[in-house]
């Protein structure tokens, strides 16, 4: 699962432990992204900030593990180079999903070489408040690995979190607490202006 985490919520954690029952994955690997190619005007938190903010948060689950590959990396971060790399690593036994909301795999028909990403992948697109699946259209090959998630819908985003941060409004109960300290901790998302 991609994201800038920034920060991680429980949108987040829910989508994942859905994907992990209903998929039966093994795993769920959170890969917070260095310098994502859609975001590239919006300040983004430092990688290492973000990336222990999503270390506190899958701590308690032992099925969540966290990956800094995207953010020890220079480059901007595609998905495919990083799900080819997943593979690389992993092996041909391995079978690995990309987790999605659907805000997301709505933009996939743009993504860099999103049909050889599927050679490596399937997808999996959660439902998320605010976007509709109904009727997303995506080529043959996609449309065979992509595969449709319910979860509760929490319509809880980063950027609403962090805008209640510099409103001084709570965030209790959006995200787990302990990144909620962190935030307070470390002053985040004070100055939302840049
Ligand atoms: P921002 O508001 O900064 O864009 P975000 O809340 O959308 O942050 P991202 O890090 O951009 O979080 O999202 C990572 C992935 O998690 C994306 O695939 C996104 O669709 C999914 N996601 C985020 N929030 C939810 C949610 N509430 N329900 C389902 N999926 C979600
Ligand atoms: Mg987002």
């Amino acid at each position: 699962m991609g994201g800038t985490f920034d920060p991680i919520h429980y949108g987040h954690l829910v989508t994942a432990e859905a994907a992990r029952h209903l998929f039966k994955l093994d795993q769920v690997i959170f890969v917070p992204s260095g310098r994502p190619p859609h975001k590239l005007s919006h300040k983004l938190t430092p990688a290492s900030e973000r990336l222990l903010m999503t270390l506190l948060a899958t701590a308690p689950n032992q099925n969540f593990i966290v990956s800094d590959w995207e953010v020890q990396r220079e480059q901007i971060s595609y998905t495919y180079d990083t799900v080819r790399a997943f593979h690389q690593k992993f092996g041909d036994s391995a079978e690995l999903f990309f987790i999605t909301g659907a805000d997301a795999v709505l933009e996939i028909m743009q993504w860099r070489q999103i049909d050889e990403l599927a050679d490596f992948c399937s997808f999996i697109a959660a439902t998320r408040p605010g976007y509709r699946l109904d009727d997303f259209q995506a080529s043959p090959k996609l449309t065979a690995k992509l595969g449709f998630l319910e979860v509760p819908a929490l319509a809880i985003s980063s950027s609403d979190i962090r805008g209640r941060v510099a409103r001084s409004e709570p965030i209790k109960y959006l995200l787990p607490e302990t990144v909620e300290m962190y935030i307070y901790k470390h002053g985040l998302y004070q100055d939302l202006s840049g």
